[in-house]
């Protein structure tokens, strides 16, 4: 038995550098089944960076991305089929509709007939998208755009999630129908998502994975960041390289 058996999301050494400029170096950890896990860091840190190289948007300099331990680099059309990833920009098709785009979308990963409507009604329904279930994107708020995008993330039913700041940009309503949502899938389904809200992070999240300047700082429990009750915000700033 390998070392990371039971690992769904693996970051194996993953740097990227642009240039002489390390946007990640030496990024290394594992999530297991089961687990919610909350990506931290400041702006700049390497978040978007990392969930990129981890779902193979992006190609590291070095080291190796791995899902449901598939490699990235080789076997990315098998992870792909139990990835569902929101990407940090939302939907681009800004002419399309939700319906549309996600009819599209549903039938490139070969759904159809009655599993993809069944999908469709799912995703609407725990998405909240009916009511502009026939609207271009383009005159959608960024809380119903951000919606579109975890539609598109959960449309297939993955097993995995890598979700970027799922809930940036979202009013306080949305927000907690966002966390409910991520609270339910949570039950079944192994999730990574980046933030850099300490609220969000003992809401939905048992584990704590912190990024600092392109390098991982702390790996550990919600409590680990607690650490000796000074709260999460002063260790986050102190691990972050701006503590006063
Ligand atoms: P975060 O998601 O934590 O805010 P990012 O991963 O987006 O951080 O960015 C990490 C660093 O890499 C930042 O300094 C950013 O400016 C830099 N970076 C990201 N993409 C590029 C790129 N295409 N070219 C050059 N630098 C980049």
């Amino acid at each position: 038995m390998s070392k990371s058996d039971g690992a769904m999301i693996e970051a194996i050494g993953l740097s990227k550098f642009y240039g002489p400029f390390a946007a990640t170096q030496d990024v290394t950890f594992s999530v297991p089944k089961g687990q919610v896990a909350a990506f931290l860091g400041p702006n700049g840190a390497g978040k978007s960076t990392t969930m990129k190289l981890l779902t193979g948007f992006l190609a590291p300099t070095s080291g190796t991305a791995k899902i449901g331990g598939f490699d990235m680099s080789t076997d990315r059309l098998k992870a792909a089929e139990i990835l569902g990833y929101l990407p940090e920009n939302g939907p681009l098709y800004l002419e399309m509709t939700p319906s549309s785009i996600l009819q599209f979308l549903g039938e490139a990963r070969g759904m159809s007939g009655s599993r993809l409507r069944d999908r469709l009604e799912f995703v609407a329904q725990k998405c909240s998208l009916k009511g502009v279930w026939g609207k271009p994107i383009g005159k959608l708020s960024k809380g119903f755009r951000q919606r579109v995008g975890m539609a598109q993330a959960l449309l297939h039913d993955p097993q995995i999630l890598i979700l970027d700041e799922p809930t940036s940009g979202l009013d306080p309503n949305q927000t907690h129908d966002v966390r409910e949502l991520i609270l339910s899938l949570a039950k079944t389904k192994t999730i990574l998502l980046s933030t850099h809200i300490l609220t969000e992070v003992k809401a939905v999240c048992n584990r704590v994975i912190l990024i600092n300047d392109g390098r991982i700082v702390l790996d550990g429990s919600v409590a680990d960041l607690e650490h000796g009750g000074e709260g999460m915000d002063k260790r986050f700033r102190e691990l972050t390289g701006s503590a006063r």
